[in-house]
């Protein structure tokens, strides 16, 4: 399985239009941060996890081919907004595009998109055809690959992250209920939400990540949906403990069975 991090920025992503702070500033590639997304390789099979703004850079930049399915964690924009650009797999593959969402948000989406989801009889011609599947907090399979949600809140918002085997997608996550950290033992790779160091609403803090990362041990954790507040990429690294560190867009790894 192999795992590609196609934005590791918070909803404004990094740079923030209009701010000159040092972040902001920054010529480290690993400072300029598009909005939370990522590419999962497994069993011959292509997935992404939500379609946010900067989805056709994101596929153009990584060479994506192939497209599977899309799953949804949450209707937030930063992470459905990118959606009417799947049409390019549709034109590829020849097929409606596989989605994969919790009721509310394929709702939203139908609001949102609604022109996408009109009866084909009366459809304009070269618009985005999905086929929905709706999912709930139960494992799901997706061509032969299983995926288990795990149920968290965003704020009062239930997202849901995505563990797929030894791996776990975790955006957007302020609180993990008792019963859904169970679900995460075991995980030996992670990303998970850390936004910046000041405390935040409806998104871990960088210390708050680092607890649930030390108390799940994966070998491996990598942090996402950063803010420019959290401080330089480089400079961050160098307070983090063993096997933690700050994702960055363009990070990929194997995840290799034992
Ligand atoms: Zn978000
Ligand atoms: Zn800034």
């Amino acid at each position: 399985m192999k795992i590609t991090v196609l934005g590791s920025g918070t909803s404004q992503g990094v740079p923030v239009i209009a701010c000159g702070c040092k972040v902001c500033k920054s010529l480290d590639y690993r400072d300029q941060r598009l909005r939370p997304s990522i590419h999962i390789q497994t069993q011959g099979k292509s997935f992404v996890i939500d379609t946010g703004p900067d989805f056709r850079q994101q596929m153009l930049r990584e060479n994506i081919k192939q497209l599977d399915a899309v799953i949804y964690t949450h209707q937030h924009k930063d992470h459905t907004a990118g959606m009417d650009d799947l049409r390019s797999f549709n034109f590829k593959q020849r097929q409606d595009v596989p989605i994969y969402g919790r009721v509310p948000v394929i709702e939203q989406l139908r609001r949102e998109f609604a022109y996408i989801f009109v009866d084909k009889a009366v459809k304009y011609p070269g618009v985005l055809s999905v086929e929905v599947h709706h999912i709930d907090n139960q494992p799901f399979e997706i061509e032969g690959v299983e995926i288990i949600p795990i149920d968290v809140f965003h704020y009062k918002l239930p997202v849901f992250g995505f563990r797929f085997g030894d791996f776990t997608y975790l955006t957007d996550v302020s609180s993990i209920p008792p019963a859904e950290f169970e679900k995460l033992k075991g995980t030996r790779y992670l990303i998970l939400d850390a936004l910046q160091k000041e405390e935040h609403i409806s998104h871990f803090t960088l210390s708050q990540a680092i607890e649930v990362a030390q108390a799940l041990k994966p070998e491996k954790t990598y942090f996402t949906h950063i803010g420019h507040r959290m401080g330089l990429h480089a400079e961050v690294e160098k307070e983090l403990p063993p096997n933690i560190h700050l994702a960055y867009d363009g990070l990929s790894f194997e995840v290799i069975k034992k």
